[in-house]
């Protein structure tokens, strides 16, 4: 057998146990009867290690060193044993006693987090949480990096990503968006919100509005499935079996349609997959701001858009036609595309969601870089959300303590939220260019030609190329914040009159 049969047969081996951890993990959340919580942490602590053992085997290292000396590899292969190398450096590079104390402390780090929020005292997680941005320099240290330790932790969540290409990116979204949620705020132009909150939405329409709109964007419902779960995700194993989950509020129909719709986009991604490049890692979907841009651009782009609203308004009206009686589509648009400042991210909408997440990005960099200190972190908190958002936290727990992030030790993660939404902008923009009539297309309800060219030009270049080339492949520009800021402004315009 030769070097490049063995290492993709491993890595075949490696994956599998992924894939099976991941419908252990979709059963935990979907069905699983609480008793079994102990046995389940067992068995995916199991399958866990497993695969650590064997992606740290030195039979992949030999592998690798062998193959990186060879000279004729096309794109596939080269991204095969570049993604290896990638897994296997990361894997490696920390000590098995650093990845075990860090477990540990993560467990620890949960619980406090948990009762601080419950308690509203940050008190009693600073300790941990100091621990783990302790943990998270060593970490950096030992996986290495040119400039920054932070780079270190952004290349864990998206390769290649560092402070030096996403200054740039958040500098613009701040110059621009920051000044458009003023001029909103100011303007007093709220939408009428009495025919949402003054009704109750009852599940069974909920459930019936978005399968309809799901089934409508190309989502096979023979190749996965959609149940109910208190934290929504999309999972699953292979373009085959990718399973997704929303949840329900009688007096919130919005939670349920544009999760369903977010999560139809990460759903799209995964059965779009090439599938002669199964259970190799150039097949797999791209870094986690490339898969955040396909569940974003469904849900925002397309799902906010006023051909949209025109579209689902008849959905709409067949499963609530009391609730919607005397509603238009201009008024399910304006509705739908509420701005508001708030002090929840996972609340927020889509134009100042960017800005929870550059307060966070700004607060990582500070803290990993030593440059803020923990006890000084809560009030540094606030006073980013009154300059950038208008509003100030009245406790801890609508502020510092609002994320599970941190207690997971995940520093780094929060920017491919933002990436998303600038990929999605920009993809669109250069999807429109090859679909002139996508607007009524979409007014008519007309998804295949969007969801064909994601296809062409993202699903089916799984990992082949890193990230950002990626985008730059697909839309003919680097990453840049442009085409989501003209989108914003654009639309703000139209719904609120005002320009910043
Ligand atoms: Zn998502």
């Amino acid at each position: 057998m030769s070097a490049y049969d063995e290492l993709l047969e491993r890595l075949k081996d490696i994956d599998m146990i992924g894939q099976i951890g991941g419908l252990l993990g979709w059963d935990q959340e979907v069905l699983m009867p609480p008793k079994a919580a102990a046995l389940r942490a067992e068995q995916l602590a199991w399958a866990s290690k497993a695969g650590h053992m064997r992606l740290t085997d030195p039979r992949i290292g030999e592998l690798l060193e062998e193959l990186e000396a060879s000279e004729e590899l096309d794109d596939v292969q080269a991204a095969n044993i570049r993604l290896a190398r990638e897994s296997y450096d990361k894997a490696t590079k920390l000590p098995t006693e650093f990845v075990a104390e860090m477990a540990k402390h993560r467990s620890e780090s949960l619980v406090s987090w948990t009762e601080a929020r419950a308690k509203d005292d940050f008190s009693i997680f600073r300790d941990n949480l100091a621990k783990s941005i302790d943990l998270a320099r060593q970490k950096a240290d030992y996986l290495g990096f040119d400039e920054l330790r932070y780079d270190a932790l952004l290349d864990i969540y998206e390769t290649g990503l560092t402070v030096a290409r996403l200054d740039p990116l958040f500098a613009g979204l701040r110059d621009s968006v920051a000044p458009l949620i003023k001029a909103v705020v100011e303007s007093e132009n709220r939408p009428d919100m009495s025919w949402v909150e003054g009704n109750s939405w009852a599940q069974s329409g909920q459930e019936a509005l978005s399968q309809g709109v799901t089934e409508a964007i190309g989502f096979d419902f023979d190749a996965g499935r959609r149940d109910v779960s208190t934290h929504p995700f999309c999972g699953g194993t292979n373009p085959d079996d990718v399973r997704w989950t929303t949840r329900y509020s009688e007096s919130d129909p919005f939670g349920s349609l544009y999760g369903s719709m977010h999560e139809t986009g990460h759903g799209t991604y995964e059965q779009g997959r090439r599938r002669d490049l199964d259970f190799q890692p150039a097949g797999e979907a791209n870094g986690l701001g490339v898969h955040e841009s396909q569940s974003r651009m469904w849900e925002n782009q397309v799902g906010r858009s006023r051909e949209f609203c025109e579209w689902v308004l008849p959905l709409w009206q067949q499963h609530f036609p009391e609730n919607m009686e005397g509603v238009s589509a201009k008024a399910l648009w304006q509705a739908v595309n509420l701005v508001e400042p708030s002090l929840i991210r996972v609340e927020a909408d889509e134009a100042t969601y960017n800005l929870h997440i550059m307060i966070r990005y700004e607060i990582e960099k500070r803290l990993i870089a030593g440059d803020l200190e923990v006890d000084d972190l809560p009030d540094a908190w606030d006073d980013m959300y009154e300059k950038f958002l208008g509003i100030r936290a009245p406790n801890r727990a609508l502020g510092v303590l609002q994320d599970i992030h941190w207690s997971m030790g995940a520093f780094g993660y929060f920017p491919t939220y933002t990436l998303g939404n600038l990929y999605a902008a920009q993809l669109l923009a250069a999807a429109r260019e090859d679909l002139p009539e996508h607007d009524e297309q979409i007014r008519r309800g007309e998804f295949a030609p969007l969801l064909a060219w994601m296809r062409e030009h993202v699903h089916q270049r799984g990992s082949i190329l890193e990230p950002a080339d990626l985008i730059e492949e697909a839309t003919g520009s680097p990453p840049s914040p442009d085409a989501f800021v003209e989108y914003l402004q654009d639309k703000v315009e139209r719904l609120y009159g005002v320009t910043a």
